[in-house]
């Protein structure tokens, strides 16, 4: 980026006069933006050749082929520095780290007189990436995010009657394979297995591995069936009345102490 001067400040020349100037193409010449507080104009496209650098020297190809030219109020007042430094900024996000060059870097003149390009840069540098917000309201503390809920524990009813949602919950809380059945059951009969309120069970005898898991967790001996020593070891850890009947009362039990996502 090349960085002019438009005159002398002894004239005080006007943005308006110097964008005329340049637009009338008396001089011949051209500048991609004219610039002062406040205010930028663009004349030339920054992506098209302006007119504004001279033949060139320090360049092959001179200033006007390499190089985007911003004429600058000669007044340099704080606001000059703060638009152009805004302006260098913009362009540097769209075309890269560009550095800046005085005009009298491609051509033997005094352009642009005592324009402090350093300053320009530090400004262009210390200002936030991107457009400047219009107006940024004050800053609202942002409340709190609410605190993650718990992972939930998928609920089963507490119906009282054990079931395959029911047993495969159990059977996902002891960590047995979840396919809902306690499977090797010993047939009942009515008054050693008791079990009136386990409604997803089979046959078989050799025992169940839910139960087997359950008579561990309990420190019962582990032959998986359901029968009354292991209903009552249930019902004691459970805190229902332990009378060997795996009834509903037992199963609402349960199912309230699996929906904790234990046993
Ligand atoms: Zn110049």
């Amino acid at each position: 980026m090349t960085i002019h001067w438009w005159g002398d400040p002894g004239t005080r020349p006007t943005f308006e006069g110097v964008v005329n100037t340049f637009v009338t193409g008396a001089r011949g010449t051209s500048a991609h933006y004219v610039a002062e507080a406040g205010r930028v104009a663009c004349l030339v496209d920054p992506d098209d050749r302006a007119w504004a650098c001279g033949d060139g020297i320090g360049c092959r190809s001179g200033g006007n082929d390499c190089s985007i030219s911003i004429e600058c109020n000669p007044r340099q007042s704080d606001g000059d520095y703060e638009t152009i430094a805004e302006l260098v900024r913009d362009l540097r996000s769209t075309y890269g780290d560009l550095p800046l060059y005085p005009h009298k870097h491609w051509s033997n003149m005094a352009c642009p007189g005592t324009y402090d390009l350093a300053r320009i840069d530090r400004l262009a540098r210390g200002l936030p990436a991107g457009k400047p917000a219009p107006a940024a309201p004050p800053a609202v503390p942002k409340p709190a995010p609410a605190p993650a809920p718990k992972p939930s524990v998928p609920q089963i009813a507490v119906d009282g009657s054990c079931g395959p949602a029911t047993v495969k919950r159990w059977q996902q809380v002891m960590g047995t394979q979840a396919d809902g059945v306690v499977s090797g059951q010993v047939e009942p009969d009515g008054r050693t297995y008791a079990r009136p309120s386990l409604a997803s069970c089979t046959y078989g005898g050799y025992g169940s591995q839910l139960i087997r898991a359950v008579q561990a967790r309990l420190g019962l001996a582990r032959d998986g069936l359901l029968g009354p020593a292991t209903i009552r070891a249930i019902q004691a850890h459970l805190g229902v009345v332990q009378d060997g009947s795996f009834g509903p009362a037992t199963v609402r039990a349960l199912q309230a102490r699996l929906n904790q996502g234990t046993f």
